[in-house]
């Protein structure tokens, strides 16, 4: 059973190719499913479309819906595609995301922490003139919002547990109990994370999270799923049997996809 459930196109202002672009390469790849995800717009935002270049305009969300549900339909017999969102999350900001996903036939909903201290995690200026200790204070919030993201029970999904490290790498060698702490209570919740693939495109290369960070989600009982998180439609499917070789050695036993928002669990 092969599966991707995070992806982006040409909606979001900075991935390129259309859905059925994606959907063509996922058929050529052979999955069996293939859940589409872009961006949500910012929905607590006041404007309609406040960075063109990050995500949709607010009124484009139920046209982006309407053409995966009909591309569901004319692959029908090719593939499985499924309607996801790879969701922006803010504290404090959770209703008007919310309502919206209340109100579409979703299957699934990634939630993603992009923003800390008000500054976008893949920012490479963040991080100049930091020390140690303010380093940590950044990854300490980064796993309390991803916490929270859990606890909001708004995901099925977290995305990129770990995309701190994206262009800073060293962030991933600072320690601090919060980790684990997020991790305890993403178990606790039973929200899954995903692997995702697309580390490789970043500094830091390889996949998010880390081996180390599965050994030890593993140990709190969090469930994974895949994505490739794909800008172009050539890296659909990217690493897939790489990733589910290396969860069967870390003792892994399944995976998930979502269908109307329950989990669907595959032997790996
Ligand atoms: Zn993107
Ligand atoms: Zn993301």
């Amino acid at each position: 059973m092969k599966f991707d459930l995070h992806n982006h196109h040409d909606r979001c202002g900075h991935a390129e190719g259309t859905i059925e672009d994606y959907i063509q390469a996922a058929i050529r790849e052979k999955l069996d499913v293939i859940g589409i995800s872009d961006h949500s717009p910012f929905f607590a935002s006041s404007e309609e479309h406040p960075y063109p270049r990050i995500t949709m305009a607010k009124g484009e969300f139920p046209v982006y819906i309407e053409e995966i549900r009909q591309l569901k339909e004319k692959y029908i017999n090719d593939i499985e595609v499924l309607i996801g969102v790879e969701s922006d999350y803010f504290p404090n900001q959770e209703k008007p995301y919310r309502l919206q996903y209340d109100n579409y036939p979703m299957d699934y909903v990634i939630g993603s922490v992009h923003f800390v201290n008000g500054i976008n995690i893949f920012d490479t200026s963040r991080w100049d003139g930091m020390d140690d200790a303010d380093i940590r204070q950044v990854k300490e919030e980064y796993y309390r919002q991803i916490m929270l993201s859990a606890k909001s029970g708004m995901f099925d999904i977290l995305g990129h547990i770990d995309a701190l490290k994206g262009y800073f790498p060293y962030a991933a060698e600072i320690d601090t109990p919060k980790v684990d702490e997020a991790l305890r209570v993403i178990g606790q919740e039973g929200t899954a994370i995903e692997i995702n693939t697309s580390g490789k495109t970043k500094y830091c290369g390889g996949w998010y999270p880390s081996d180390d960070l599965l050994e030890r989600a593993l140990y709190y009982s969090v469930p994974v799923t895949f994505g490739s998180d794909a800008h172009v439609p050539e890296r659909i499917g990217e690493d897939l049997e790489e990733v589910q070789k290396r969860l069967k050695q870390i003792g892994y036993r399944s995976w998930r996809f979502f269908r109307q928002r329950r989990p669907v669990d595959v032997y790996l």
